[in-house]
C-alpha cells in the first residue's frame, strides 16, 4: 500500500474495512499537523464543589454502586443519571410498532453516570493506571449486569471532556446507555467487518498493520491513528488479542489498558494543547451469536475535538480530514511522556 505522508499536497480519499465509509484526506486546508492545536482548550475545571464531588451524594440521582463497596472514601460511583434519555421505570419494551410514518418502541433502558474520581480538580488522565482500570472495571461489571437482560440489545460506553465536546459537568465522568435496540453505526460496523471476514476468513482489526500508523504499544494493547481516520488526530486503542467484547477484559489487562489509555492522553493534551475529545468504546451486541464473535474485535475511538463537522458532513456521511493519518501518527508518537507519571 503507497501510503501518503508528509508533504503529499494531493488529496486521497480512503476507506477502512471497519466503518466502510470514504474519508477525503485534503493536507492543503491545513497548516503543518504540529500546528494543529486546540484552539479553544477544555475548560480548567473551576474549584467549586459539584453533586459529584465527594459529600455531596444526596445532591445526585440514586447510586448503583461504588468502589469500593460501602465505603464513604469511595474512590468511583456509578450512579443514574438525574435527566436520562432512556426511562429504566417503563415496563420491558413491546415489540415494535411499524406504522406508516415509521417504528415505534417504548423509550426503556438505562442511562448511567460513572464518577471517576471524589475530587473535583483531578481528571481520568492524572489518575494512575490503577485507577483508570477501577474505572474500567467499573464498566464491565455494570455491563454484566445489563448483559442478564434480553431486552438491552447494546450498552454504549462514552466520555465527553470539555463543554464543546458535550461534557455538561466539568466534574470527570464518563456515560453509560443501555439501549433496547442496536444503533445504526454498530450494524454498519458489524457488517463492514463481516464482508470483509467472509472474504478474507480473518478479522479485519486483528490484521491492522501498524508500520507508520502505530504510536504506542503496551503488553496487550496498540494506540493508533487508523488508517481512514475521520477526525484529524483521531486515535484508536486496540487489544491485541482478538476478543469481541469489551466487557470480558480481566483485571491485569485493565491495568495494561489504563496505562497506555494515561500515556495516549497525555500525549494528545501535550501535543494538541488540551483539547476538548470524545472517546467511544466500540463493542459487539450484548446477546450475540457465536459467528459474529470470529469477525467483531471491540476498540476505543478517541476523537479530540479540533474541527467542527458542518453540512458537507450531514449531508453525506463522508468525513474531510486535513491531517493525513501517517502524519498525525507521528507527531504523537515523538513526544515523550512518562506512563506512571
Ligand atoms: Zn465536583
Ligand atoms: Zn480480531
Amino acid at each position: 500500500m503507497a501510503s501518503s505522508s508528509s508533504g503529499n499536497p494531493n488529496p486521497e480519499l480512503r476507506k477502512d474495512p471497519v466503518w466502510n465509509r470514504w474519508v477525503i484526506f485534503s493536507p492543503a486546508r491545513a497548516k503543518r499537523p504540529s500546528d494543529f492545536k486546540s484552539k479553544s482548550p477544555a475548560d480548567p475545571n473551576p474549584n467549586t464543589t459539584c453533586p459529584f464531588c465527594i459529600g455531596h451524594e444526596h445532591e445526585c440521582a440514586p447510586e448503583i454502586f461504588r468502589v469500593p463497596p460501602d465505603d464513604p472514601n469511595w474512590t468511583i460511583r456509578v450512579i443514574q443519571n438525574l435527566y436520562p434519555a432512556l426511562s429504566r421505570d417503563l415496563p420491558d419494551p413491546d415489540p415494535v410498532t411499524h406504522t406508516s410514518a415509521g417504528s415505534v418502541l417504548a423509550g426503556f433502558g438505562f442511562h448511567d453516570v460513572v464518577i471517576e474520581t471524589p475530587v473535583h480538580s483531578v481528571q481520568l488522565v492524572d489518575l494512575s493506571p490503577e485507577e483508570i482500570a477501577q474505572v474500567f472495571v467499573s464498566y464491565t461489571k455494570r455491563i454484566q449486569q445489563f448483559a442478564t437482560r434480553d431486552s438491552i440489545k447494546y450498552v454504549q460506553v462514552f466520555k465527553n471532556h470539555g463543554a464543546s465536546a458535550g461534557a455538561s459537568m466539568s466534574h470527570s465522568h464518563s456515560q453509560m446507555l443501555a439501549l433496547p435496540v442496536i444503533p445504526p453505526s454498530v450494524s454498519v460496523r458489524l457488517g463492514s467487518m463481516k464482508d470483509y471476514f467472509d472474504k478474507m476468513r480473518k478479522c479485519c482489526i486483528c490484521e491492522i498493520q501498524c508500520e507508520d500508523l502505530l504510536i504506542d504499544s503496551s503488553t496487550y494493547f496498540l494506540s493508533l491513528v487508523p488508517f481512514a481516520a475521520a477526525f484529524p488526530f483521531e486515535i484508536w486503542i486496540v487489544p491485541r488479542y482478538h476478543s469481541a467484547h469489551f466487557h470480558e477484559l480481566d483485571a491485569e489487562k485493565a491495568v495494561d489498558l489504563g496505562g497506555l489509555l494515561k500515556q495516549t492522553l497525555r500525549k494528545m493534551s501535550v501535543q494538541l494543547n488540551n483539547p476538548p475529545f470524545n472517546f467511544m468504546i466500540h463493542t459487539s451486541p450484548l446477546h450475540d451469536h457465536g459467528s459474529e464473535l470470529a469477525y467483531s474485535h471491540w476498540f476505543i475511538q478517541i476523537v479530540p475535538q479540533l474541527i467542527g463537522i458542518a453540512g458537507f458532513e450531514i449531508g453525506t456521511g463522508c468525513y474531510i480530514n486535513p491531517v493525513f493519518p501517517e502524519d498525525a501518527a507521528k507527531v504523537l508518537r515523538d513526544v515523550n511522556v512518562s506512563k506512571s507519571g
